[in-house]
């Protein structure tokens, strides 16, 4: 219809809330009753709402409308959607997605190298609609006939494991946290997935533990995907190539644990601090860069030049690419942990830690060393009636990563900090344990 469609975040701060509603300037709010309280805070301190709509019931809603629509004539450069990114620091960001870079980028994601969506598929995005169009997944649905299944507010592993199994769902697309929940329920219950053929899983890095057990207990193949607000969101696709064939599965899962190759489309390139462009080896790493047709050339309303280097957009991702062009993130720029001048990938410890089995989740970030300048402190979550000890979790470290890479310390926390797009939110752990000084 030619109006531009802001998915919101209901769970930002109300300062951050009415924030993003006046700068995007909204105009008609939608919202399930279950926000009706917050919908009336938006529209008292938001002046530009002329309208606010209780979109339940949906089906009373639109009883008396025609079921026909003439569709208008649109620039496809007219904006279509608008995303705010999460915003960890400052004010959040606008993403807008014009008509143009929706279909290209729906195109790409139903590619057979990308998600390979198609008409036979019924897919479940666990991925809320304001963190990037839930994926842009409702428009690669629509755009090849699957059927689209949204799951509302009940995330745990029971709720997902019934949803999955009446409506059939083949496809499921979602970050780590989502999945460890599943996973303990289906362990727990001792089930499994019974149409469930492919998990496509992003927004952090997947561990492999995740991924076998994916692949081995359930029988569903594993998609490690990467992407971010600004670019749509997909960029890259781990499928393996034909010369993986054949390879014992112990040795595809290091493969499996990189985010995968640009999918069409994408152009991809790591710099160094001073811009230079860095080889494809595998093994050194640097700043992510990223350009095409469904990435970002600046946010909405707030030039951020610092952003974007002569048309590519500057990810903040640190990540290697190797020379099939596989690109792995290695950190986060700002969660990196400098050790002597050296760089410890978190992610990296994550993983590792991830396929302990007392262990339901971890984090690994830097905290002040007196003779290292910072070192890595393991923040643990205990699986219920588990016991590990810090040194067993250590030990165990110690056979999986390189020695200095092994955290000096362990922290037990009841349960870590989960942001509304289900990532582990490192800034407030590194607050939380600022005061702790490593040897
Ligand atoms: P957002 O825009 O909130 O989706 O955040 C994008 C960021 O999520 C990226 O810049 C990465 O730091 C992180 N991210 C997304 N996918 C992955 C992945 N597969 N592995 C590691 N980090 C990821």
């Amino acid at each position: 219809m030619g109006a531009v469609l802001h998915t919101i975040n209901p769970r930002l701060s109300p300062e951050q809330l009415c924030y993003v509603v006046d700068h995007a300037e909204d105009k008609v709010l939608f919202f399930d009753t279950t926000f009706a309280k917050l919908a009336e805070l938006v529209k008292s301190k938001a002046p530009g709402i002329t309208t606010v709509e209780m979109a339940a019931p949906y089906e009373a809603l639109t009883a008396d409308e025609p079921t026909t629509f003439a569709w208008p004539q649109l620039d496809e450069r007219a904006a279509s959607s608008l995303c705010y990114t999460s915003g960890t620091s400052g004010q959040p960001k606008g993403v807008l997605y014009s008509h143009r870079s929706t279909v290209l980028h729906s195109y790409a994601i139903c590619t057979a190298d990308a998600l390979a969506l198609s008409g036979a598929d019924v897919v479940l995005p666990v991925v809320p609609m304001f963190h990037v169009n839930a994926w842009g997944v409702p428009y690669a649905a629509a755009m090849v006939g699957a059927k689209l299944v949204l799951p509302g507010p009940g995330l745990d592993g029971k709720n997902l494991t019934e949803l999955i199994e009446t409506e059939g769902v083949s496809n499921l697309l979602g970050v780590p946290t989502v999945w460890s929940n599943l996973l303990n329920h289906l362990a727990a219950t001792n089930t499994t997935l019974t149409t469930v053929r492919k998990v496509v899983i992003g927004g952090s890095a997947c561990p492999a533990s995740m991924i076998e057990a994916f692949e081995t207990k359930h029988n569903a193949r594993v998609i490690h995907a990467w992407g971010m607000t600004e670019t749509s969101p997909l960029g890259t696709a781990n499928i393996p190539l034909p010369r993986h064939r054949g390879l014992a599965y112990e040795h595809t899962l290091p493969i499996k644990l990189k985010q995968g190759r640009p999918i069409y489309g994408v152009d991809m390139r790591i710099v160094d601090p001073d811009g230079k462009v860095l080889p494809h080896d595998g093994v050194t790493s640097g700043d992510l860069q990223v350009r095409g047709p469904w990435v970002a050339s600046g946010y909405f309303k707030a030039p951020s030049p610092s952003s974007f280097d002569d048309g590519w957009f500057i990810t903040g991702d640190i990540a290697t690419i190797d020379e099939d062009s596989f690109m792995q993130i290695t950190d986060r720029s700002k969660d990196v942990i400098k050790s002597g001048g050296e760089w410890i990938s978190s992610i990296e410890v994550e993983n590792a830690i991830a396929g302990h089995p007392d262990v339901v989740a971890a984090a690994c970030i830097g905290v002040s060393s007196t003779k290292w300048g910072e070192r890595p402190l393991l923040v643990v979550v205990k699986g219920a009636g588990k016991e590990p000890t810090a040194e067993a979790l250590l030990a165990f470290l110690a056979m999986r990563l390189v020695k200095w890479w092994v955290p000096d310390a362990v922290e037990f926390v009841e349960a870590l900090p989960i942001g509304p797009t289900g990532k582990i939110l490192k800034r407030t752990l590194r607050e939380r344990f600022k005061d702790v000084v490593l040897p």
